[in-house]
């Protein structure tokens, strides 16, 4: 197989697969709607890394401490402290109570930074959205503009498009249908302002939302003071909207003056003098809040095995489900594609190449695409 990949998407999922394709001797070819790099919920200015923390380990902390480590690992490689990230600790005042490691990040910085690291083997294409998705007769996959038209080719395609990935993959003439790919978008608004003089206190606390003291960078955009503090975000399931509300400033007032009242006392003055600053963007959760990131399920063969399981009581394993040769996905990171993204972008990589994989079984069948598929098909007959 031509080792050339057409990817979607030049947010934080997409930006990991090019990078880690790259380092693989991939051409890659990155076709991206906004008019440059980590213009969709990966401009937020500054979120967390920390591991999800619980009593009994589960999927999701599993991941997020192997994620945390890889995050890490790129964050010390590619940018120097001060220009995109900052090591520190974080109070969980909630549930998961205590101190841990964590970092505050801006996921613009590491995409910019992988996007370069991959140099002539990368071809980006901004301001080219995808409407649509076709598959020709010698097995590449095409990606269609609005006419119709090709814009790009190539044997792998990664679809790394967050909330936008279920229009493309579902939409015309629909690869898979809405109920194998339960994705919602979930918006957030953050809170912030220019810090002048002193943190607002030592570290980072969490509970309902996170509290950003203080954070320097000295490669925020333009648009964003260098010096900021941050409160965020709020929640709203199945808002795609992005603009900005004061009732989301209040929610977010509201929850930092829970994690620290005089913070929240300076956020009112703040907001009364007109200097408060806000963010919105919209997050892809899926179903069961795990990313999606694997080969794509193929419908048609899928209903044709049913057909044929059925007659003979049969079983279908999650690994047997028969997949769209080249289609992958990378997305669904909801409220953590700092912490997941680079990892799996490494998983998807090692699986394009059979090379050994960086997570253990079970990881890779939380992350599968096919699961919900696969849970579907579970009720029609018996598989294990
Ligand atoms: C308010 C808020 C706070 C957050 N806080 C944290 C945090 O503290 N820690 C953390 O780990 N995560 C946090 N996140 C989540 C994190 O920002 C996301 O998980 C991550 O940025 C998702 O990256 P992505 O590449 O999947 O999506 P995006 O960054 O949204 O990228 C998707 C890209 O696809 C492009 N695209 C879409 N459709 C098409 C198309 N048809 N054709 C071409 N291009 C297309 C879009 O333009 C966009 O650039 C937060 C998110 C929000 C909104």
């Amino acid at each position: 197989m031509s080792r050339h990949a057409l990817v979607i998407g030049a947010g934080l999922a997409g930006a990991a697969v090019c990078a880690q394709l790259a380092r693989r001797g991939w051409r890659i070819t990155l076709l991206e709607a906004a008019d440059g790099p980590a213009r969709g919920a990966s401009a937020l200015p500054v979120g967390m890394l920390s591991p999800h923390v619980t009593r009994a380990p589960t999927p999701l902390s599993r991941l997020s401490a192997l994620g945390v480590d890889t995050t890490r690992g790129e964050l010390q490689r590619l940018l120097p402290q001060g220009q995109g990230w900052q090591a520190c600790e974080v109070d969980n005042l909630g549930h998961d109570q205590g101190r841990w490691p964590a970092a505050l990040v801006r996921p613009g910085a590491l995409v910019h930074a992988w996007l370069d690291e991959a140099g002539p083997a990368l071809q980006a294409r901004w301001r080219t959205p995808v409407h649509g998705l076709a598959r020709t007769g010698d097995q590449a996959w095409q990606a269609l503009d609005a006419t119709g038209s090709v814009l790009a080719q190539a044997p792998v395609l990664v679809v790394a498009a967050a909330f936008d990935s279920l229009a493309l993959l579902t939409t015309g003439e629909g690869l898979l249908p809405q109920a194998h790919l339960p994705l919602r978008p979930v918006k957030g608004q953050m809170s912030l302002a220019a810090l002048d003089g002193e943190a607002l206190a030592d570290r980072p606390r969490r509970d309902n939302g996170v509290f950003v003291p203080r954070y320097d960078d000295s490669g925020l955009p333009p648009a964003w003071p260098a010096r900021i503090w941050a409160m965020g975000s709020t929640y709203t399931r199945g808002d795609a909207s992005t603009h900005l509300s004061d009732e989301a400033h209040a929610a977010n007032a509201s929850s930092l003056q829970a994690l620290c009242p005089p913070a929240a006392e300076r956020m009112r003055q703040t907001q009364a003098r007109g200097a408060l600053l806000g963010w919105a963007q919209v997050r892809c959760a899926s179903l069961d809040r795990l990313p999606l990131v694997g080969a794509a399920v193929d419908t048609v063969a899928l209903n044709d095995e049913l057909a044929r399981a059925r007659g003979r009581h049969g079983r279908i394993a999650l690994e047997d489900m028969p997949r769209l040769p080249g289609l992958h996905l990378c997305t669904a990171f909801g409220s953590r594609g700092i912490t997941l993204a680079p990892l799996c972008a490494a998983l998807l990589a090692a699986r394009l190449e059979e090379d050994a994989s960086p997570l253990e079984p079970d990881l890779v069948r939380a992350l599968d695409p096919a699961r919900f598929a696969w849970r579907q098909a579970r009720r029609q007959v018996q598989v294990r």
